[in-house]
Formats: structure tokens, sequence, C-alpha cells
């Protein structure tokens, strides 16, 4: 069982698997953060060489089912998955995380990518709260009339006058997100639409100040299977895993 991770939903279903041993649950990183959090089953690392390469690391392993638990913004390894899918014929799920509601009292600016979150934010200068990971942060060096306080878990790499570095690891919550855009004059807060509820303080803190959010829309999704429950996709492997270990309680 092949889970492609990077993501708390991957992190979360490694360990229901181990908690149910669940036999032969491999998971699959990237290799974007050095530190990554622990896992309880064992993990590999780095790019398998495009689709192609996924199908053949498939075949060479023995690999008889897949779990797509990347990020919603993980696009490339979710169209490589479901090519690979496609080539091997191995049965696979899309573990998604949902999306966030837009509530009364939210501004929303959704883009369809970086360089539209880059002209929203205008001409006139700004104070930016930018949440978008390391990823993607050079695209701001476009726009360097504003001031752009930069939160990553790692650093972006880019050292510009107009970039503050603020390194944490979520989840964040509200009240203390609220207490930061507001310590840091934030006028606007520029996010990804990755959804879910450990990165959901900004937007709740973002609604409380009345303040915009440039919000990046999701690429579409891969085509496989998908679910949203992190209990259907522990089913799914359990019924798809190597032996006949038996199936997790719902
Ligand atoms: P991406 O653009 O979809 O993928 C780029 C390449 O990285 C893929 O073609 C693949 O290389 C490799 N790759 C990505 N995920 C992998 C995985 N789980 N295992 C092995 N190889 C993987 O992905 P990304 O946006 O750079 O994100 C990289 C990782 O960080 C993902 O696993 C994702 O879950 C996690 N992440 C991403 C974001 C985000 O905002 N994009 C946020 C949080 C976490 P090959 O073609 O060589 O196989």
């Amino acid at each position: 069982m092949l889970i492609l991770g990077g993501t708390s939903e991957a992190t979360a279903l490694a360990k229901a698997c181990a908690q149910h041993r669940v036999p032969g649950v491999l998971i699959s990183l990237a290799g974007r953060t050095a530190q990554p959090a622990a896992l309880p089953v064992p993990a590999r690392v780095g790019g398998f060489g495009g689709a192609a390469g996924l199908a053949r690391f498939i075949a060479q392993e023995g690999v008889t089912a897949l779990v797509d638990a990347t990020h919603p913004f993980a696009a490339r390894i979710s169209a490589h998955a479901a090519e690979a899918v496609t080539q091997t014929g191995i049965p696979a799920l899309a573990l998604l995380r949902p999306g966030w509601t837009r509530e009364p009292g939210d501004h929303w600016i959704e883009v369809d990518d970086l360089k539209g979150a880059v002209t929203a934010l205008g001409a006139a200068p700004k104070r930016v709260f930018l949440t978008i990971g390391r990823q993607g942060v050079g695209a701001f060096a476009a726009a360097p009339q504003h001031h752009y306080l930069v939160r990553s878990i790692e650093p972006s790499g880019i050292a510009l006058p107009q970039f503050t570095e603020l390194l944490a690891r979520g989840p964040y919550d509200a009240p203390a997100e609220a207490e930061l855009m507001a310590r840091e004059g934030i006028e606007i807060v520029v996010t990804k639409h990755s959804g879910g509820r450990s990165t959901y303080g900004k937007i709740a803190a973002a609604r409380q100040l009345r303040l915009p959010v440039v919000m990046i829309r999701r690429p579409p999704p891969s085509g496989l299977d998908a679910t949203f429950d992190g209990s259907a996709a522990l089913a799914f492997v359990a019924a798809h895993a190597r032996s006949s270990a038996p199936a997790p309680a719902p």
C-alpha cells in the first residue's frame, strides 16, 4: 500500500494504519521539508521520475493499491498518480482535504494563481500577510512596494528588504492569528485555498479584523475516486492491504 503524503491527513492515515496494525504500508514524501513529522510506518523520500517512474515503482515494488493524500495544491504528483494508476490498473483513492466555505463578513478576492494574487494586491503599498508556504514566495518580488510578513515552515531562501520571515509550523488558532495580524499592522492576507482546520485560524481572524483575503483557487482534482473521510481511506487501505489482517472497525 503506497500512501503519497506530505500532509497532516497522510500522517494521520499512516498513524491509523499503524494503530490498526495494517501491514505493508509505505508512505512517500517529496523531501521538501528537512525535518518532516515523525511517521509510524516506513517512508521513502524523493520524486519517482514522473508518471512513468511512479508506474515503474508500483510494478517493481509490488504496490497493490495507492492512496493519494497529497496537498490540494500538489497537482503534479496527483496527475502523475492518476496516470500511473491507469497504466498499472491498481485500485486507488484520493484523500481530499475539505475546502473552506465563505461566511458572512468574509471578504475574499478569489484568483487563479500566484500572478493573479500579486495583481490583486494593487498598486498602493500594503502590509501583507503571505501564508502560501515557501514555494511561490518569489512571485511577490514583482510587487516590491508592499511589505510582506512571510510565514512558512522553512526559510524561503529569498532575501529581499520587503520580506520579513516568520518560521512556524501550524496548527494556528484564530485568537493568536488575530493578535499577530493586529501587532504586525496587516492590511491584507494572501493564502492558497488549502482548506482544513489547522490553518483556518487566519481566515477567521481576517473576518474578525475585517481584512480582505486574496484566496488562490485550488487546481482541478486529478480524477481519482475521492473521499474527504479519513475513516473511509483507512477502510480502503485495510481492504487492500497485503495480508489477511482483520479490517479495523469503522
Ligand atoms: P507537485 O508540484 O505536485 O510535485 C512536484 C514533484 O515532486 C512531483 O512531480 C514528484 O516528482 C514530487 N513529489 C511530490 N509529492 C511527492 C510525494 N508525496 N512523494 C514523492 N514524490 C513527490 O508537489 P508540490 O506542490 O511541490 O508539493 C510537494 C509535497 O509537499 C507534496 O507531497 C505535498 O503533499 C506537500 N505539500 C505541498 C503543499 C503545497 O502548497 N503545494 C503544501 C503542503 C504540503 P516526480 O515527478 O519526480 O515523481
